[in-house]
């Protein structure tokens, strides 16, 4: 499956963010269609991972998977020259590294590597 673009398109849902399946958590991005004005700077910036679909009839970008969005993420937030673009506040985020121990298990990995290399 393609995008307007003839980007390659894959679903990212099942996969794991940190032990968790990445559809169980509510990080994506919303559009306020009363402020988008179709310039399409998140729907190709996002190349990656293609969260964003092409409305050909409304010149306007849709968020077709949003479970693709890299949690944590904000660059077509960030990018959007007119605030269009919506996200979960970043406590959404803290509470979620909380939840699963997350600095920790960074610890241990990066910790695990180094050691590694060492010998
Ligand atoms: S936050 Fe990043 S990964 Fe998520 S939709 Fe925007 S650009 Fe794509
Ligand atoms: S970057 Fe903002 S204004 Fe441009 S298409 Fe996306 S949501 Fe709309």
């Amino acid at each position: 499956m393609k995008d307007v673009l003839g980007r390659e398109i894959k679903d990212l849902s099942e996969e794991l963010w940190w032990t968790v399946k990445r559809k169980e958590i509510e990080w994506y991005p919303t559009i306020n269609y009363e402020k988008c004005i179709g310039c399409g700077i998140c729907f190709i910036t996002c190349g990656g991972k293609k969260v964003f679909d092409w409305d050909i009839e409304k010149n306007r970008p849709i968020v077709a998977r949003p479970f693709n969005c890299m949690v944590g993420c904000t660059t077509c937030k960030t990018l959007c020259p007119v605030d269009a673009i919506l996200f979960p506040d970043k406590t959404f985020i803290r509470k979620l590294i909380k939840e699963l121990n997350i600095l920790q298990k960074a610890k241990e990995r990066i910790e695990k590597a180094v050691s590694a290399q060492n010998g």
